[in-house]
């Protein structure tokens, strides 16, 4: 199974994924994780990703595209792929067609009201990468499933979040038409708990497995 999760920065794309990912046995690629990954490291890429990323801003499509192609090729793929937050373009979405194009897409829809105010109080866990909002936890600097350290990640402060939103807007939503129209979109509406969510995109994913 081909998967790509579609949707705006806080709909709770990375939140779904790693359980469908195991679901379906593919691997679950966040294009925003690699990137996080790679500025931890220092490489080249992380270099040339951070500034556009600390400003809210899409990392070029020569450079996202060329990492997804390197990762895609990998072992771990040869069943499929999940893949979070990729693409992001009209460009990358024609790339990865050519690469190996996705079976299904799952949008997963929120108006931008709910996204800023679960944006603004997320914090992610350095270790397990789970990702929670301030106002369900104990203690905002302890992950409640593994114990590891809670980030706020930089990008998750007010200006650059409407940043993030606005890119959406223009670059990224065009995608909703381009995969419709190819009849492979498959709407859920993420303003709905997680549980309620998961049920959802299950539900669309296997009535036509
Ligand atoms: P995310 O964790 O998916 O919200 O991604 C964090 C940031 O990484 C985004 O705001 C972008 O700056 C960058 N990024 C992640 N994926 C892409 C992509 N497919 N194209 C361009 N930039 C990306």
């Amino acid at each position: 199974m081909k998967l790509v999760f579609l949707g705006p920065p806080g709909a709770g794309k990375g939140t779904q994924a790693g359980d469908v990912a195991r679901h379906f046995g593919v691997p679950h690629i966040s294009t925003g994780d690699m990137f996080r990954a790679a500025i931890g490291g220092r490489t080249p890429t992380g270099l040339r990703a951070k500034a556009f990323i600390d400003a809210g801003e899409l990392v070029p499509d020569a450079v996202v595209i060329d990492m997804v192609r390197e990762r895609l090729a990998q072992d771990d793929c040869a069943n499929g792929y999940l893949l979070d937050g990729f693409p992001r373009t009209v460009e990358q979405a024609d790339a990865l067609a050519d690469i190996a194009g996705p079976d299904r897409v799952v949008y997963i829809a929120v108006a931008d009201q709910p996204l800023l105010k679960r944006l603004t109080g997320r914090r992610v866990c350095a270790d397990c990468k789970g990702t929670f909002h301030i106002s369900r936890l104990a203690d905002e600097k302890v992950c409640p499933d593994c114990g590891g350290a809670l980030i706020h990640r930089s990008d998750d402060q007010e200006e650059t979040i409407k940043a993030r939103l606005a890119a959406y807007h223009s670059q990224t939503s065009p995608l909703i038409d381009y995969y419709k129209d190819k009849g492979i979109l498959r709407t859920v509406d993420g303003a709905m708990a997680q549980d309620q969510v998961r049920v959802q995109i299950l539900a669309a994913l296997e009535s036509e497995a």
